[in-house]
């Protein structure tokens, strides 16, 4: 397909609103699911990231790392060990997930990002006390080392948004200082709503909340989240997505999306374009 010269100028003049709405303001993205495993998938969402800021807005990326965490505790002869759908977190997994949270997963972003310019800093939960964590309990077990979010101090991110792209590992300090690993869909909307962003992107590896017979929600409000969830069709990884993004929308994020990141570019697709793909979630 070419387009003709008209119909280029047509389609970045589509972005203009979506450039007005979104300048100065900040835009979080949770980094997950394909678009973090594949290079190609890696490079497109790097160039849309450093879009963003290069017309003047403020992405700060949220990431986790399960599958990697996982790999690695196998590699180094443990077992990855899970109660209820959720990843038990052992001392000694604790400091296998800080080393592949912080010391690989973080960098390679940022050196992604890096890239196209002198743009990116990486950082965790611990770093000026960002995500301050309780103990998650769960009724089928002790979890471990896992913590949920009590409390957001912004004021590291705030400072790094004046010059860069933040880049958060999603890791939580208790009240002792004593770190904990946490759901990063969790931390991305915290973060977010600390901030006061004007939208919360989840990047996964679906084309976004599907129902009971596998159709892809457009738009998903509260009561209907609620059903869903009752009717059993929500699962391990959608469930802290779907509850986090309902926080978010709660505490005043005005934008939530679910996005499938096994397609190119679909974070510039949202942001700058009318064409809608994945589900939104409405108060
Ligand atoms: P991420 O890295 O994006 O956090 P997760 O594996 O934690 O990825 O979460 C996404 C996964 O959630 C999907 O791959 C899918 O298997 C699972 N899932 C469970 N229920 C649903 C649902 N109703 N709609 C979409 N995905 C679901
Ligand atoms: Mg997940």
């Amino acid at each position: 397909m070419t387009l003709d010269a008209t119909e280029k100028a047509r389609i970045l003049m589509e972005a203009l609103p979506y450039i007005k709405r979104y300048h100065g303001r900040t835009v979080v993205v949770k980094y997950g699911g394909a678009a973090m495993d594949d290079p190609a998938l890696r490079a497109s969402f790097a160039s849309d990231i450093v879009l963003m800021r290069y017309v003047g807005m403020n992405p700060v990326v949220v990431h986790g790392g399960g599958q990697q965490i996982s790999a690695q505790i196998t590699r180094l002869g443990g077992t990855p060990s899970f109660v209820g759908g959720y990843r038990v977190t052992t001392a000694e997994d604790l400091e296998v997930v800080r080393m592949v949270l912080v010391g690989v997963i973080n960098k390679d972003i940022v050196s992604l990002v890096n890239q196209h310019g002198t743009l990116a800093a990486g950082l965790s939960g611990e770093d000026g006390r960002l995500i301050v964590v309780r103990h998650k309990t769960h009724p089928e077990g002790d979890l471990g080392f896992v913590g949920e979010v009590e409390r957001v101090n912004p004021g590291i991110v705030t400072d790094l948004l004046r010059d860069f792209i933040p880049v958060i590992a999603s890791l939580g300090v208790d009240t002792e200082g004593q770190v904990h690993n946490v759901n990063a869909d969790e931390v991305a909307a915290a973060v977010a709503e600390s901030l006061g962003a004007e939208k919360l992107v989840y990047l996964t590896n679906v084309p976004g909340i599907l129902d009971a017979r596998g159709k892809t929600i457009e738009q998903l409000g509260a009561d209907q989240a609620a059903e869903l969830r009752a009717s059993g069709a929500v699962g391990a990884g959608m469930i802290p997505k779907l509850s986090s993004a309902l926080d978010a929308i709660k505490g005043g994020v005005p934008r939530v999306t679910i996005l499938d990141g096994r397609l190119e570019h679909a974070l510039l697709l949202e942001i700058f374009t009318d064409t809608g793909v994945g589900t939104m979630v409405t108060p």
